[in-house]
């Protein structure tokens, strides 16, 4: 039974929610736990951690606390730790199912991001909430939203807005205005752009995830799950209709987050695709980023066209 509970082992809808999670234990259990010393456990929603592990009926569980929530499972094994758990589920094979790799996978990506984050944060002097968001003057809600990746580098070049767009100098400027929203008929007065991850390094995420050994994709994602509240905060307030991503990992990251099939860029770049972000409808248009775009003229010349004609039938 996909809905019982490892404890009580009554159903329970809420337990469909987080179904790639083995052991999972009900709402009635959940609130019957206690730490180790019999105190109501603590959690804390906005950093995603808590007290671990748990006791139900004197029935250890471990909670894993994510995105603001958390899922209260039974350690039927007695393990000294909530990573020790993990791997035990992972060698008896209960998380074996597609959607369960996947959590399992995203769990260890998130903690090991969180971990390192935290690290990377001082080791190269991260700027939070830099380069401030481009607001074009003439933006309305219901517009478009260019996203881009990072902040990337704060001691170099002086990088007053996201993607330099307040200056028609810098070749960011040039891509953007010329190669994506002139085939959509915008300027840069009629768009926003933020990043995905809000922070500047004093080096290039490219350089910290080879230096710390950590795929790049991986360090891309880690940060974007860590920057995402701030994030769907900006899209809340901004609400578009359209969102331009730059950047495989940027689109990448944003199926995952919409839980859709995922397309590699190359086969969907510049045609649009329907996601939900937190209920709310956007309109995915995949663009390559500059350097990208130069290099693999072969690959992506058909890009401002491609956006042309998306933009005829849209009628933008
Ligand atoms: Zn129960």
């Amino acid at each position: 039974m996909k809905n019982e509970c490892s404890i009580c082992h009554q159903s329970d809808s809420s337990l469909m929610r987080d179904i790639g999670w083995p052991n999972r234990v009900c709402r009635i259990c959940n609130a019957k736990a206690v730490t180790e010393t019999g105190e109501t456990p603590n959690w804390d929603s906005m950093d995603d951690c808590g007290d671990n592990p748990v006791f139900i009926d004197g029935i250890k569980c471990w909670r894993r606390y994510r995105f603001g929530g958390y899922v209260t499972m039974r350690d039927s094994y007695d393990c000294v730790s909530e990573e020790a758990f993990y791997d035990k589920l992972a060698t008896e094979g209960l998380i074996g199912s597609p959607s369960g790799k996947r959590a399992l996978q995203e769990l260890k990506m998130v903690d090991t991001m969180k971990e390192s984050y935290r690290n990377l944060k001082e080791k190269y002097q991260a700027r939070k909430a830099y380069p401030p968001d481009f607001r074009g003057t003439d933006y309305k809600k219901g517009g478009l939203v260019i996203v881009g990746q990072d902040g990337g580098i704060t001691t170099k070049s002086i990088v007053r807005k996201v993607l330099m767009l307040d200056d028609e100098d810098s070749s960011l400027y040039k891509y953007v205005s010329q190669h994506i929203l002139s085939p959509l008929n915008l300027t840069v007065d009629q768009i926003i752009a933020l990043n995905l991850v809000n922070l500047s390094f004093n080096t290039s995420l490219a350089r910290i995830a080879k230096w710390e050994s950590i795929p790049f994709d991986d360090l891309v994602n880690g940060l974007a799950e860590l920057s995402y509240d701030d994030f769907k905060e900006k899209l809340s307030k901004y609400k578009p209709k359209y969102v331009i991503t730059l950047g495989q990992p940027v689109f990448q990251f944003l199926q995952r987050k919409a839980g859709v099939t995922f397309h590699p860029i190359r086969e969907v770049f510049a045609t649009g695709i329907e996601i939900v972000l937190d209920n709310d409808p956007l309109i995915c248009l995949p663009c390559v980023h500059m350097r990208t775009y130069n290099v693999n003229r072969k690959v992506y010349k058909d890009q401002d066209n491609r956006l042309r004609k998306w933009a005829l039938n849209q009628r933008l």
